[in-house]
């Protein structure tokens, strides 16, 4: 697999995936990836993402109704 930015050489690895998001922030660690071995850009496998966008969804639904509850 090829780098989409350098052209390096990318790998199977793991890396750290950052949402932002309005009324919490969540760091994920050790999410399987592809990683290029130049720059660093990492590159997500669509079974990780599907995953992800699943946590997120919850923690939307969830820190709403706690954001709600502090009113
Ligand atoms: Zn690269």
């Amino acid at each position: 697999m090829e780098c989409f930015y350098c052209k390096g050489n990318m790998k199977k690895g793991t890396t750290t995936y950052v949402v932002n998001r309005k009324g919490y922030h969540l760091v994920l660690d050790q999410v399987p990836a592809y990683v290029c071995g130049q720059c660093g850009e990492a590159s997500f496998e669509a079974d990780g993402v599907e995953m992800i966008q699943d946590i997120v969804r919850d923690l939307d639904m969830k820190s709403e109704k706690l954001v709600m509850h502090a009113y």
